[in-house]
């Protein structure tokens, strides 16, 4: 028998797992063995917000569990659909904070970079889930906001966002931030991510050396909501940006049917200790429109804290916060 050459696929191509994610919720559930009716399935929904799941994360939500909480971060239900007096499209305020296009101002000493629209994985809560990317991302906008910047000499701290900044490949992302190293006042650079937990393998050589090869000192602010999130793949591809110390902090999101629970917050701390990881900020869900379902109230919220400061070291207690458009700061909850 001839042995036909199959095409070669690099484990650690992550731009390929990027081509592979599962575009249709059908696809997902297929894999599940679950039911659109069992789940609550909007086709509605999916075409208000594409549905968009990579496979190395779809790979860690569990067989026919219709509650499986990384099933219910990514999955356009009907509740959706349905308006909600205060939920809106943009609730923290991003387009009044706009001093450029794609360079957001809100807080002293920091601006934030539209690096690009682009995410490996839809989150259904995303509070930028409705916002214009067209009109604040591409090059001539990055020239722009990167102008703007330049003449703006309180800023030491630049945030790379989006969308995901690492959807991007790594010579634009060191190009990028060669420019800004460039920028005397800058000393800071911080890099807001889900990519690392979604395709693990975005976790390139190219993209260590990019992040230390630079006068400004990187952090790395990821977003997890579950310990299940974070399987040895991921804790596995952390270990060289830990490895060329450069700090990992989380900022998850309290999602009623995701984690709103202590047992899962207290596992998500502990896990991310694991991993090498401070949780940093637990945010309560910004009140954006089609997100209303995912909304846990301050007083349970409250409750959840007491309860993780009683089971965990207090360096592994995130600070429970809340986005108020306009406001100089996070706004922690007391
Ligand atoms: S990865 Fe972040 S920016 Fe992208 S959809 Fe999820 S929450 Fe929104």
């Amino acid at each position: 028998m001839i042995a036909r050459s199959q095409p070669k696929i690099e484990p650690a191509d992550w731009q390929h797992e990027v081509r592979e994610s599962l575009a249709r919720p059908a696809a997902l559930l297929e894999l599940l063995g679950l039911r659109p009716a069992e789940v609550g399935l909007s086709d509605a929904a999916a075409a208000d917000f594409p549905f968009r799941v990579p496979r190395p994360f779809a790979a860690r939500m569990r067989v026919g569990d219709p509650h499986d909480p990384l099933l219910r971060q990514v999955l356009p239900v009907h509740e959706e659909t349905r308006a909600r007096a205060g939920f809106v499209a943009d609730p923290v305020g991003d387009l009044i904070a706009e001093r450029a296009p794609g360079l957001l101002h809100k807080y002293r000493g920091r601006a934030l970079l539209l690096t690009t629209g682009a995410c490996a994985v839809h989150c259904r809560y995303c509070f930028r889930r409705a916002f214009p990317y067209s009109d604040s991302v591409g090059t001539a906008r990055l020239d722009a906001a990167l102008q703007a910047l330049a003449g703006m000499p309180d800023i030491d701290e630049v945030i790379l966002s989006g969308g995901d900044p690492l959807s991007l490949r790594d010579e634009r992302l060191a190009a990028l931030v060669q420019r800004l190293a460039a920028l005397p006042h800058l000393q800071r650079l911080r890099v807001h991510t889900r990519l690392p937990v979604t395709i693990p393998s975005r976790i390139t050589p190219a993209l260590v050396d990019w992040l230390t090869g630079t006068r400004l000192k990187p952090v790395i602010v990821l977003h997890v909501n579950h310990a299940q999130e974070l399987d040895d793949t991921v804790a596995t591809a952390l270990a060289p940006l830990r490895a060329a110390g450069i700090p990992l902090l989380n900022q998850a999101v309290l999602l009623r049917g995701v984690n709103d629970h202590a047992g899962a917050l207290l596992a998500l701390s502990l896990r991310l200790f694991d991993c090498g990881v401070l949780p940093y900020y637990l945010h309560l869900l910004d009140r954006v429109q089609g997100a209303a379902h995912f909304a846990v109230g301050q007083a349970r919220a409250r409750a959840l804290m007491r309860e993780l400061r009683a089971g965990l070291p207090g360096y592994l207690v995130p600070k429970l916060v809340r986005e108020i458009a306009g406001e100089t700061g996070k706004t922690p909850v007391a």
